[in-house]
């Protein structure tokens, strides 16, 4: 073996034992390729080596240090081919200033085409001595190697890393964590490059990670054509300059979305690239579906307790209101909507009901009941609408409504609807849950109402509208006994008989109800109205001050002439009392008939209010 070949299987080994023995120091492809370099100084002096590795359709300088160094088209190098092996610097690089006396290179040609060359420098001794076509076909050899051997361990590496996140979503059920490190891991793989996760609508929205719901309106069609057939699709969009890579997510059961890669539009995705992104997205499309399917299994049985207990409370023969308030609790819990509402139809309308939060009695609420209602107009289903303002020209302020209709005996008596401003905010699972809600508690509150409208019946006299006396007898016996102070009036009509007889008795009916509705009007709800006989009324008001009472007395006798027709006037009996001599319960009706009896006396047309000097009347 001559000195030569001894030299250059030295030289050799060493850079093999190298590469093998201080694997865990190479990071990148220069470290690999800065084995070369110092054997080749070691072994052969030659100086100040530097790699153009080809890279697409060019050769590019491996350091990024030199920026002096322009890249190489394969048209510029197309000479070296002929070669073999230059010595000589030839003239296409000497454009480069670096490239000046001494400079060589040593084309890497493999079965005819370049993988890249080694521009050095070297004195003429070197050259003389150890420049042979030999040493170019074992630097070849060696910088083969050396690439595969860098590539394995790229390779191995992203797998390892592929292998953590997969160890990692099997032991998570956290959708964010899966899908923070979806994105960690492109970002750590492919620096430069944005990605987007694209899921569908029914994930759960509440994500801490940034993504974009999936619009088939606006997706791209690469993007679209993914999603439905599962595989991945790449795109040179050049209007937006880049090239997409788009792999689906993609579980057992079905596809949740699109992990979309940008790369610049001239890059070429590698093909172990590319399947790393494709187990990426299929690892997480496994972990998200494993994830979705346990908080689904969590959410069903909490689904199920929820049903259950509101079942079990609105058989409890609570009062509407008691059943409202409930509900209303159990959907702000469940929703978290910003406004809810329940409505009851009432003489073909629909009335909102006491239990409404705020919008419910704005103005702006009329256009979302407007919609409602001419829904429940044509069908008994319940209304889901994710994003109201795509259906309406006006600007409104809630986006997403839930509407759910209360149906017995296959009649809509009312609906509860929940809102909130931000659109898409509500899930399908919510929108199913509160169908289940509202149906199981539907006949509970239809039958409480029917018990309603019942006791109104007998508490109501049917002409006039005003409570029974039975009803008022009740009012004020708790009053006398909870309430600080009172007034009772009672009212007769006068010469009542006289507009029977002249007006018939249907017109005489009239009258009272004129008079009653009167009533109701001057008292709204700081009391009660009554019928407490054939033509004569009672009004009731707790807490109330002597003067004011003295006040209501006067005004009543006042405005009824001008508000009957034919005009009638009327004579009442006014009594007060307060918490320093709580009267009789039965004393309070003798005296208000006493002082009655006495306005009518002094003339009618006016009230009298009782006196002790009174004689009482029996
Ligand atoms: P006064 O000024 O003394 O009260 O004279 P009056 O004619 O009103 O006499 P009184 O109060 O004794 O008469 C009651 C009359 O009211 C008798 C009855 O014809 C009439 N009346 C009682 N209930 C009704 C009713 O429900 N509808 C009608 N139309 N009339 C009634
Ligand atoms: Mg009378
Ligand atoms: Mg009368």
């Amino acid at each position: 073996m001559t000195e030569y070949q001894q030299l250059v299987d030295q030289f050799k080994s060493e850079i093999l034992s190298l590469c093998i023995d201080s694997k865990e120091n190479l990071n990148n492809f220069n470290d690999y390729f800065s084995l070369l370099a110092h054997g080749l100084n070691k072994y052969f002096t030659i100086q100040d080596s530097i790699l153009f590795r080809l890279k697409g359709n060019s050769l590019k300088p491996n350091y990024t240090d030199y920026q002096f160094l322009n890249e190489l088209t394969l048209n510029d190098v197309q000479p070296l081919l002929k070669s073999h092996y230059i010595i000589e610097i030839p003239k296409i690089v000497q454009k480069q200033n670096y490239l000046q006396n001494h400079t060589h290179i040593m084309p890497l040609i493999v079965e005819q085409s370049i993988l890249g060359l080694i521009v050095f420098k070297c004195e003429d001794e070197t050259k003389e001595a150890y420049l042979t076509p030999q040493l170019v076909q074992e630097v070849t050899k060696i910088y083969q190697f050396l690439l595969d051997s860098y590539k394995m361990q790229a390779n191995e590496d992203k797998y390892r890393k592929l292998y953590a996140i997969t160890d990692l979503f099997h032991s998570t059920m956290d959708i964010d964590v899966i899908l923070e490190n979806v994105l960690v891991a492109i970002e750590e793989n492919f620096a430069n490059f944005e990605v987007e996760l694209i899921l569908s609508n029914d994930q759960d929205r509440q994500t801490r990670v940034c993504i974009k719901p999936f619009d088939y309106l606006s997706e791209r069609p690469s993007t679209i054509e993914s999603f439905v057939s599962g595989e991945m699709k790449e795109e040179k969009a050049s209007e937006l300059d880049c090239c997409l890579l788009n792999a689906p997510i993609k579980g057992r059961q079905a596809i949740y979305g699109i992990l979309q890669v940008k790369a610049p539009l001239k890059y070429v995705f590698s093909t172990t690239e590319k399947e790393f992104i494709r187990m990426l997205a299929h690892a997480s499309g496994n972990a998200l579906e494993n994830a979705k399917l346990y908080h689904q299994s969590h959410r069903l049985v909490s689904d199920l307790q929820l049903i259950n207990e509101t079942s079990h409370r609105m058989n409890m023969k609570l009062s509407i209101n008691e059943m409202l308030l409930f509900l209303q609790k159990q959907l702000l819990k469940s929703f978290q909507p910003k406004e809810i509402g329940f409505f009851f139809k009432n003489e073909n309308q629909y009335k909102s009901t006491e239990v409404c939060t705020g919008f419910f009695q704005h103005e702006e609420v009329q256009i979302y009941i407007e919609h409602i209602e001419k829904h429940f107009e044509v069908t008994q289903d319940s209304l889901f609408i994710a994003d109201f303002s795509r259906l309406i020209d006006e600007d409104i302020p809630f986006k997403s409504i839930m509407a759910i209709p209360m149906i017995v005996e296959e009649k809509i008596n009312g609906f509860s609807i929940v809102l909130h401003n931000e659109p898409y905010f509500f899930s399908f699972d919510s929108f199913k849950l509160m169908q289940s809600l509202i149906h199981h508690s539907s006949l509970a509150i239809s039958n409480s109402i029917l018990r309603d409208r019942l006791q109104e019946m007998v508490d109501r006299d049917h002409l006039t509208k005003l409570y029974a006396r039975r009803f008022s007898d009740n009012y004020v016996e708790q009053s006398i006994q909870k309430d600080d102070s009172g007034m009772f009036l009672l009212i007769d009509i006068d010469n009542f008989k006289k507009v029977n007889d002249s007006f018939g008795h249907q017109v005489g009916d009239e009258v009272l109800v004129q008079i009653s509705s009167q009533l109701q009007q001057q008292i709204g709800t700081r009391g009660i109205c009554s019928r407490w006989g054939g033509e004569e009324l009672a009004v009731y008001i707790p807490n109330i001050l002597n003067n004011e009472a003295l006040k209501i007395a006067q005004s009543i006798v006042d405005i009824v002439p001008n508000k009957t027709n034919p005009s009638v006037t009327v004579s009442a009996g006014l009594i007060t009392w307060n918490r320093h001599a709580r009267p009789d319960f039965q004393d309070i009706f003798l005296q208000a008939d006493t002082a009655l009896y006495s306005a009518k006396r002094n003339g009618k047309n006016r009230y009298c209010l009782f006196a002790d000097s009174m004689q009482l009347q029996h």
